[in-house]
């Protein structure tokens, strides 16, 4: 079983995608199933009801914290579920310590409310990133310095730091934590309980066995779709071998580096670095080069990504954890012998949860789509702003549609799985727009909660007016200026 027999192709990145990834034929690792032709009868039986609450938040990712710390400071009572020992999913235990774009091509800053709030609390040594007067500015030495170190995108500084994913821990947990939230540790949640098309409560499974908890309404937060799938809501599954939009790989972090000498060298020595890549690829088969971290001392490896493999799948998920957890060591030791900066690399961490982008998406009563982008009109029912993907378009109103399931009620979902198209996908699944749409699930669910009403009855004022409370950036659309936009004509 060696990377010789696999199958790999690239696909170009676009403007409307823009990554690739290496696409590998599944079952390389991993034994055939024996399953037969048995089914098993799970008997029934009655589990004890753990906990009720006001609002459940299965899911204790990026958006899962947002969505308990926002529908906590409605009043509400609220459960956060999380399968492992720690928040901020994939932002912690993913280690995806790079948080993506929150200002717009001008610097201001459009994702804020919980973003601004978290970064805010985190020690200073605990962000890397360039100073708020830096946002915007278009020179080209800043942002050849900060393209370098995650925080420029043409030619533009832009916020977009990288953070230690302990603090990030703790820190979220600490907030939860005053703002009154229950927080459940090692809890799986299995399946939702659905009663006349309304999610009322799930059963998760736990060292205590199998065990309910109720909810007026339930934030799923999986990142999966866990929740609302199980329910029996629709949603888009869809694999494009050689996007990276799916593809999936464990995230791992080397120590004993010196990453000024990397940087140095990549930027200064054009065609050693040409030659070194090329080196790591026939060397390797799959390369990747490192991110910086928020420390010197440490490098981010944020791939090879692995395409035409399903996260829903598990052993499909086994083989992606096989064959990170190998380059993570191919890795070090090439990097080792051929990298400046890093001859006294060490394997320090490999991702304690894997990295997935996409797996289902939402079918909601309204999405994030590609047709938008160059509009940049304020929707009615705007919860937030997304920056854009590319200076040649206007910031992106996300709206609450996206986040309301088209037919079953009880549940509103945040996070990577929210509904909106492949290509918004893109950007919509990132970290920031995960706090995003996570406060404004949260708080919604909240205000549904106390009033009594149907997340998808809730008054779109009212929630606005919670989340502009709450910090967020929220426009008025009656009040909206003309963004007749500076997009010029749009291709693809
Ligand atoms: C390799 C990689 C690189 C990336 N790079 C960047 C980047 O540079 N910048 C950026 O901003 N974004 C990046 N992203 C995207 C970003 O990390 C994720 O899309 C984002 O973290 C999603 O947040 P979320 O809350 O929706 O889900 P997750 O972060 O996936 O969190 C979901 C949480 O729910 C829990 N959970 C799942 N199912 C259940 C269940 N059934 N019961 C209980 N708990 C459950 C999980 O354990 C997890 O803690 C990257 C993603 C990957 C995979």
């Amino acid at each position: 079983m060696d990377d010789q027999k696999v199958s790999v192709k690239e696909i170009r990145q676009n403007e409307n995608r823009f990554l690739s990834s290496d696409i590998f034929e599944s079952g390389q690792y991993v034994f055939p199933r024996r399953n037969g032709e048995g089914v098993l009868r799970e008997e029934a039986r009655d589990i004890p009801v753990y906990h009720r609450c006001d609002v459940l938040v299965v899911g204790g990712g990026p958006s899962g914290t947002a969505a308990a710390l926002a529908a906590a400071r409605t009043g509400a009572e609220v459960v956060v579920l999380e399968r492992y020992n720690h928040l901020g999913g994939l932002s912690t235990g993913g280690v995806v310590i790079w948080i993506d774009r929150m200002t717009d091509w001008e610097g201001r800053q459009v994702i804020r409310g919980f973003a601004e709030e978290v970064l805010g609390r985190l020690p200073p040594e605990a962000v890397a990133g360039p100073d708020p007067s830096l946002w915007g500015v278009r020179d080209a030495e800043l942002a050849k310095y900060w393209r370098l170190r995650t925080s420029a995108f043409h030619g533009i500084v832009t916020w977009a730091p990288t953070i230690d994913p302990e603090r990030l821990k703790l820190t979220s947990q600490e907030m939860l934590i005053e703002a009154g939230v229950r927080i459940v540790f090692h809890s799986l949640a299995a399946t939702p309980v659905v009663e006349d098309g309304a999610v009322t409560g799930v059963i998760f499974e736990s060292k205590e066995g199998r065990q309910g908890i109720m909810a007026k309404v339930v934030v799923d937060c999986t990142g999966d779709g866990d929740v609302f799938a199980r329910a029996g809501a629709s949603f888009e599954a869809d694999i494009e071998e050689g996007d990276v939009h799916h593809s999936m790989n464990t995230g791992f972090m080397l120590g004993g580096v010196d990453m000024e000498t990397w940087l140095a060298f990549r930027s200064e020595q054009e065609q050693a670095f040409a030659d070194f890549n090329t080196l790591g690829r026939d060397t390797l088969g799959f390369f990747q080069t490192p991110y910086v971290s928020w420390r010197n001392d440490i490098a981010l490896f944020l791939g090879p990504r692995q395409s035409g493999l399903s996260a829903l799948n598990v052993d499909d998920m086994t083989e992606v954890e096989i064959r990170s957890h190998r380059f993570m060591q191919s890795h070090c030791e090439f990097f080792r012998s051929h990298a400046p900066g890093f001859k006294d690399a060490y394997m320090l961490l490999s991702a304690p949860q894997l990295g997935v982008r996409h797996t289902r998406r939402l079918a909601g009563v309204d999405r994030v789509e590609r047709s938008q982008w160059p509009e940049g009109k304020v929707l009615p029912d705007e919860i937030g702003v997304s920056p854009s993907v590319s200076p040649k378009f206007p910031v992106i109103s996300v709206p609450y549609g996206a986040l309301v399931p088209a037919r079953l009620n009880g549940l509103l979902a945040a996070g990577r799985h929210i509904s909106c198209d492949a290509n918004s996908h893109g950007f919509m699944r990132e970290i920031p727009q995960c706090w995003l749409t996570g406060q404004a699930a949260g708080a919604a669910a909240g205000v549904a909660a106390n009033r009594g009403v149907a997340p998808r009855d809730v008054d779109i004022a009212e929630l606005q007016a919670v989340l502009r409370a709450q910090g967020a950036f929220v426009r008025d659309a009656s009040e909206a200026r003309s963004v007749e936009n500076k997009a010029e004509t749009v291709s693809g």
